[in-house]
This record gives C-alpha cells, structure tokens and sequence, in this order.
C-alpha cells in the first residue's frame, strides 16, 4: 500500500516540478505577488521574504516587502543595503510594526543585506545561480541569520519546484514539516500520530530519496483542499484508492 501511496506523491511532485513557471500567490495581494515573482529584478525580495516568515503567518510574512518597498519608496538593492539598521527599524516600525518581532527582523534583514552586498556583489540571486548543489544552497541560506533549517530547505525548495532553479542535485531538500503535511502523512500511514517532525522528515527522505522536498507540495495540497482537520472529503481526494483512512462516500 505505501508503494502505490509513494507512486502518487513522487508522481504529483514531479508534475509541478516539470510545469512550466507560472507567477506563484505569495500572498493575497497582486503587486505583492508581482514583487516577489520577480526573481529577476528584485531577488533579495524573497530572501527578505523567507527571512519575515518565521514566527507569524506565512501570508502576512510575505507581505512584508512590499509593504517596506512602499514605505521606503523603492526597493532597489543599493537603496535598501544604504539604509543605517536604525532607519530600517523605522521603516518596519512605523506607522504599524510589519512583523511580529520588527527589530528582530529587522536586524536580520539588515544583516543580510550585508551578506549580500559583500559575497554576492549586491545580487542575492548569487545564492542560487550556478546550478549549486541543493545542500550548497541550504547551507548559503543558514548563513543569513535569523534563518533555520527548516526556512532554508523551504527556500530551495520554492527555487526548485516553484521558480525551476536547477540545481546540481535536490537530495539536501527536505519535507517541511507543516500542520497539513504532517496531518495528511499520518492519515495516509506513513508516520504515526504527533510523532516529531524527524519522522516525517525521514520518511520522505525514505519515500523519494533523491528529492525528499518533491513530496511537501502534494501533501500540503491535499491537506488544503481535501484532508481538512474536522473534515474529510476522500471521495474528491486522489488518494482515495490507496490511503487507509479513506472513508467512504
Ligand atoms: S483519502 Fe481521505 S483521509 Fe486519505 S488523504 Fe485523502 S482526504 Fe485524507
């Protein structure tokens, strides 16, 4: 059963990864999309972004820099990079706090600009360009600080899967261990309930060894549209032939 379970995951993931790109909805707000979709342009814009989402809603986090390109009036690197931490903090600040923990964030931003002016030239798409290895780009995003493991493998996997940056290898990119994911991988029987996340993180490591992250965007799918906490639809779920919780009708 887990066989036919891991041929639909591995199958589903494949086919976004293979889709032609397409502008991603960050968020609810179209010109914050337009933003972050332009990884051309504005790369340090989704550097800016992974670094907000932490420790609030994910939506709101990617809202943060285009609400700072709003407040600033640009968003252009050399503008950004000049800014002095306290004016920064400003800007997040005030007239509402953009982040839950601003200063904080705002130091980590700051900092990483840095970085990125200094390692990267002023082009944060240095992390990625180059067809690194997918642990080489995990790694150059631990380096930013503020950032974990568990934002650095979502960034690769956003630049894989998402933004079809090729990479040397994907095995470095792990599942992100999400509320739906973990609720949809319990249910299917592929790791037991309220277990810690290295279970569902080896499981999908286990599951599609070469690109383990491939597998975060079916689940959360299914978790979103179908695989609801308090209600199941498994009739519309394409799990249903395979998964063992499936009800009927
Ligand atoms: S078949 Fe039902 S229980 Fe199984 S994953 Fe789909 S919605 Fe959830």
């Amino acid at each position: 059963m887990t066989d036919g379970i891991r041929k639909l995951l591995v199958e589903k993931g494949k086919e976004e990864l293979e889709a032609p790109w397409r502008p991603y909805p960050f968020t609810k707000d179209k010109d914050a999309d337009k933003l972050l979709n332009d990884l051309k342009h504005y790369p340090h814009a989704f550097v800016i972004a992974c670094i907000c989402d932490r420790q609030m809603k994910a939506e709101k986090a990617w809202l943060v820099p285009y609400l700072l390109q709003q407040r600033i009036g640009t968003f252009e690197f050399s503008s950004l990079c000049a800014l002095a931490i306290e004016n920064l903090k400003h800007h997040m600040g005030k007239p509402t706090s953009l982040h839950r923990f601003t200063p904080t964030t705002a130091k980590n931003i700051h900092s990483a600009l840095a970085l990125i002016a200094h390692r990267y030239g002023g082009d944060a798409s240095g992390i990625w360009k180059r067809k690194p290895s997918s642990a080489e780009v995990v790694y150059r995003f631990l380096e930013l600080r503020g950032v974990g493991v568990k934002i650095a493998t979502m960034a690769a996997n956003i630049l894989a899967r998402t933004f079809k940056v090729k990479f040397r290898d994907y095995y470095s990119i792990d599942i992100s261990p999400d509320v739906h994911v973990r609720r949809v991988f319990t249910r299917l029987g592929l790791m037991r309930e309220k277990a810690p996340n290295e279970e569902l993180i080896y499981r999908a490591r286990a599951l599609s060894p070469e690109f383990p992250g491939l597998l975060d965007s079916p689940a959360f799918e299914i978790g979103r549209n179908w695989c609801r906490p308090k209600k199941r639809m498994c009739g519309e779920c394409f799990m249903r032939e395979e998964c063992p919780s499936a009800s009927a009708g």
